[in-house]
């Protein structure tokens, strides 16, 4: 096996350690096993980029981890650690997520090897653009082919670039469906409403409804609900934002965030947007004022709290820090957060582990949503939201006629239902049943089955269990 500084395992190793894990409580041929893990097409590609006077030779890659459903699904990653492995791993990440919060896709990833710091709006649209066109030209991208999103480094301004280099190459034959071959966009590009925060959104809809269980709460020492938890957050970027701007607005205490520059802490809390606001004016999260400087970024991750949310990269939790970490619970925003020394530890400590392929699935599912949009050409909402209103009203005009007490305006206006549901309402209620439901699969395979002793092999439990049925359908496999 090879190894990489943090664990003995690569990423890959790890998400394959994780899986072995799970399969072992489940009746399924090996042949079909190995089908599932397996990575079954990678792309790699090198192209050719005019950045100022040079050219530059650019690595990227797009792998489809499964196609036991299509389109495969993913983001893609912009950074200068971008490697086969990693890309690998995440695909095969989007594969059980997908499963897991039944969003009918197969996974996928894709990684552009650049630091985009170092390059300016126009350098980054040609290498996009580019990629793109790489993407096309071998038939790896398409509504019903392969659907890329915003990743680590990447946002909407990319997906749109992606969305027009796609359109001017498919004018001709693929039009009408266009819009649906990336996801991620701007509302004005057939984006939709919510998918900016949902990955954040997602976290907190998870986390919420495990911190419901008052006996898995009382095992760990903890009362039930968010308000009053002491929140550490690493990594300030989409995910760790939106995911500590939730938690705080249900009254979670948001005492450390660590940042690429260091880390702050502050065991009173600190405003999320305020620390946001201090990082664009001076370039840093340190020197923050009303809290203090960390020495080393890292420390964050062991600072007192009750929930640690790690929401940057991956294998950060380490058999050499996850002795120290006081958190009772990790609610895994990154993807692969922990190496699997690290979760051992934890595991013995008694810490719960809320795993990256449930907790982070909120961005894949509201892409789903926006793919849907895409495909059905309507907005969400559109069509019924003021047939609820005029229902709804109505309904309540007849309630107040036969009872004969009217309700108070501020009682109508809290009545927000009555309006009928906007397509951000619908985004975020679909979102949250979504989380429930699949929390709630999870759980109960990890509290039926005595061989699984955690939520993470709970959940790859459920997805294994999930594609290797759709497999079976195709009748090659016992
Ligand atoms: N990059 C996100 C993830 O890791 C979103 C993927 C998507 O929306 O396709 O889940």
């Amino acid at each position: 096996m090879s190894s990489t500084e943090k664990s003995k395992y690569t990423f890959l190793e790890s998400v394959d350690v994780y899986f072995n894990k799970a399969a072992a409580s489940l009746k399924i041929d090996e042949s079909l096993l190995a089908q599932i893990k397996t990575c079954n097409s990678v792309y790699k590609m090198q192209f050719p980029v005019k950045v100022g006077k040079r050219i530059e030779v650019i690595e990227a890659y797009r792998v489809q981890h499964s196609h036991h459903k299509l389109p495969c699904k993913g983001g893609i990653r912009y950074s200068s650690k971008v490697n086969q492995d990693e890309v690998m791993a995440l695909a095969s990440l989007m594969t059980y997520k997908c499963a897991i919060v039944d969003v009918p896709f197969g996974g996928a990833k894709g990684g552009v090897k650049i630091s985009p710091s170092q390059y300016n709006v126009a350098q980054l649209e040609r290498i996009t653009r580019r990629y793109t066109s790489e993407l096309i030209k071998k038939n790896f991208i398409g509504p019903g082919i392969d659907v890329p999103a915003p990743d680590y480094g990447t946002g909407a301004r990319e997906m749109s670039w992606i969305l027009d280099t796609y359109q001017v190459f498919k004018a001709s034959t693929d039009m009408i469906d266009a819009y649906g071959c990336v996801t991620g966009k701007p509302v004005g590009q057939g984006g939709i409403r919510g998918r900016t925060e949902a990955t954040g959104l997602g976290i907190f809809y998870g986390t919420k409804e495990a911190v419901s269980n008052a006996a898995d709460m009382k095992a760990l020492g903890l009362t039930t609900g968010l308000e009053g938890k002491k929140v550490v957050v690493q990594g300030l970027g989409n995910v760790g934002y939106w995911a500590a701007k939730f938690f705080q607005e249900e009254g979670a205490i948001i005492v450390g965030i660590a940042e690429y520059h260091g880390a702050i802490y502050n065991k009173n809390g600190m405003d999320v947007d305020d620390v946001r606001k201090h990082i664009n004016v001076t370039g840093s999260i340190l020197d923050y004022p009303k809290a203090k400087n960390l020495s080393k970024r890292k420390d964050a991750l062991t600072m007192d709290c009750d929930i640690l949310i790690p929401a940057a990269l991956e294998q950060q939790i380490t058999e050499k820090n996850a002795p120290e970490i006081k958190a009772k619970i990790i609610a895994e925003g990154a993807n692969g957060p922990t190496t699997p020394e690290a979760e051992e530890i934890l595991l013995k400590k008694g810490v719960m582990v809320l795993p990256d392929l449930f907790l982070n699935a909120g961005g894949v599912t509201v892409s789903y949503f926006e793919w849907l949009k895409n495909l059905s050409h309507v907005r969400f909402g559109r069509m019924d939201k003021r047939f609820m209103s005029s229902s709804n009203t109505e309904m309540v005009n007849l309630v107040e006629e036969m009872t004969g007490r009217n309700l108070t305006a501020v009682q109508r206006k809290n009545l927000k239902k009555m309006e009928g549901p906007s397509e951000q309402d619908l985004v975020y209620s679909g979102l949250e049943e979504t989380m429930i439901t699949a929390y709630h699969d999870i759980h109960s395979v990890w509290k039926k089955n005595k061989k699984i002793t955690d939520l993470r092999t709970a959940a790859f439990h459920v997805a294994i269990d999930k594609v290797a049925s759709s497999y079976k359908t195709l009748g090659i496999f016992p």
